[in-house]
């Protein structure tokens, strides 16, 4: 099963992935998590990547499209995938087509409002990449990680600037992928408002194991 997960950021792409992951049994493939583990390894990539992520901008694309190409050629993603934060611009998407036959796209609808919610309450866990939302799913011990103890944190593209050009980003390059994949006829619609265990429900009873 080869899955893309469309939406903006904070739409709970990650959340339903972790679920998703286990359900559909294939890896989660998310571009902002290897990105950050590049940063936080300060590999040659991080190093060159580190201020886009932080003002809420996009990485290259020939860039992305090359860490993508790398990570489904890896062993685990021969039995599918799921691609959670790419492709985000059209190029990507017309490069995906050449690595890939997707199964469905699914495009997790929320309204602004409610984003920014999202985002302004987030925290993860650094080392994990576990997220948090300070009311919607808060850890056990305020402030920190519920399996490693380590001190939560909010990620420098979730403050306020950012925040607004990251939405100004998405409307500009990555929703007119939603009308390029509809046009394929492979947009799943889900309504990313409900807890994620409903969002989890909708999913499996829209897209078979
Ligand atoms: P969110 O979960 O909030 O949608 P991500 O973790 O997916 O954010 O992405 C964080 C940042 O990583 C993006 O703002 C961007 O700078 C970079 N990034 C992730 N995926 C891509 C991509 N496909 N193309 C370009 N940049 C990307
Ligand atoms: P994305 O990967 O799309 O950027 P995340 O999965 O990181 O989104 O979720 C963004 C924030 O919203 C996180 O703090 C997360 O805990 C919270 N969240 C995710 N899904 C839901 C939901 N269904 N209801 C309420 N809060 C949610």
């Amino acid at each position: 099963m080869n899955l893309v997960f469309l939406g903006p950021p904070g739409a709970g792409k990650g959340t339903i992935a972790a679920l998703a992951k286990d359900y559909y049994q294939i890896p989660h493939i998310s571009t902002g998590d290897l990105f950050r583990s590049n940063i936080k390894n300060e590999t040659e990539l991080g190093k060159q990547v580190k201020s886009i992520l932080a003002s809420g901008g996009l990485v290259p694309d020939e860039v992305t499209i090359a860490m993508v190409r790398n990570r489904l050629e890896e062993k685990d993603a021969a039995r599918g995938f799921i691609l959670d934060g790419f492709p985000r611009t059209i190029p990507q998407a017309d490069a995906l087509e050449g690595m890939a036959k997707l199964d469905a796209v699914v495009n997790f609808v929320l309204a602004d409002e409610e984003i920014i919610k999202r985002l302004s309450g987030r925290r993860i866990c650094k080392s994990t990449g576990r997220t948090y939302h300070v009311v919607f799913n808060p850890p056990k011990k305020e402030g920190i990680d519920d399996e490693t103890g380590e001190p939560l944190i909010q990620r420098d593209d979730d403050k306020p600037e950012a925040i607004k050009h990251r939405l100004e980003v998405y409307a500009a390059s990555t929703e007119p992928l939603i009308d390029y994949y509809r046009k394929k006829g492979l947009i799943v619609d889900l309504d990313a408002s409900k807890s994620p265990e409903e969002v989890m429900r909708q999913l499996a009873s829209l897209v078979k194991a």
